[in-house]
């Protein structure tokens, strides 16, 4: 079991108990096994085989890094590639297998150059309020989908469209993810950024969430190197989430 700093612990608390991620904005409910959201400090001090992994959307951090966040697996561009490699980004690649399945070659190569990859689900469902075993049927699934394609073993999930219950957490759990990912900035279409929460400016320790192309005038690609010219602007730079988490 990872150890958790403090300050990371007790804001995944605050989320879990004020929802202020804004993934949902509910309160973390008891889920179908009767599990509650683990306490922060006894989640600290004495992890055990029901302790529920933390949301976070920021980590607290010292360090002038945010954290670059990609999802489902669209966004195939041999430029968006070049770009992580030329400019050594550590960025998180969340994976969907129904998306990204046709595509683990690139995805592959993105990790030779210094992404991660992380679990996004076998096929997108929205998770909150779907059973148990739905629930652990998708994220597990996608443990070992990427486990078989990759040899790795992901620890961290970002739940598909950002919604997530109490049974997603001990699902989570039970497919050896340890915390469960959102994001506190969003880069939008025109490649502004927008908050779920808070100061309206990027801060350490900010993760970001490049949503994939769709009907966007500026590609991944470009988009991603409009953010990283605001993200020097500001004295920052790009972190590896995994260190942090
Ligand atoms: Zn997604």
């Amino acid at each position: 079991m990872r150890r958790w700093p403090a300050a990371v612990v007790a804001c995944a608390g605050v989320i879990l108990l004020a929802g202020c991620a804004g993934a949902d904005g509910r309160r973390a409910e008891p889920d179908s096994r009767g599990r509650s959201p683990t306490p922060a400090s006894s989640h600290a001090r004495t992890p055990h085989r029901d302790s529920l992994p933390p949301v976070v959307d920021h980590v607290p951090t010292r360090d002038r890094v945010v954290f670059l966040t990609y999802d489902d697996g669209a966004g195939r561009d041999p430029r968006f590639a070049a770009l992580v490699r030329e400019r050594r980004l550590p960025v998180s690649l969340f994976l969907t297998d129904t998306v990204a399945g046709p595509g683990y070659g690139h995805f592959a190569r993105l990790r030779a150059v210094g992404a991660s990859i992380q679990n996004h689900t076998l096929n997108h469902p929205a998770l909150r309020g779907l059973p148990y075993a739905g629930q652990r049927a998708e994220i597990c699934g996608q443990q070992h989908g990427l486990r078989s394609r990759f040899g790795i073993r992901p620890h961290l999930l970002r739940p598909p469209h950002g919604t997530y219950d109490t049974t997603t957490l001990s699902a989570a759990a039970d497919c050896g993810i340890t915390a469960v990912v959102l994001w506190r900035a969003s880069l939008g279409a025109d490649g502004d950024l927008t908050y779920t929460r808070g100061a309206p400016a990027l801060r350490p320790g900010d993760i970001v969430s490049v949503p994939s192309d769709g009907f966007t005038p500026l590609t991944l690609t470009e988009r991603t190197a409009r953010l990283l010219r605001e993200i020097e602007e500001r004295g920052l730079r790009v972190g590896r989430l995994e260190d942090h988490l």
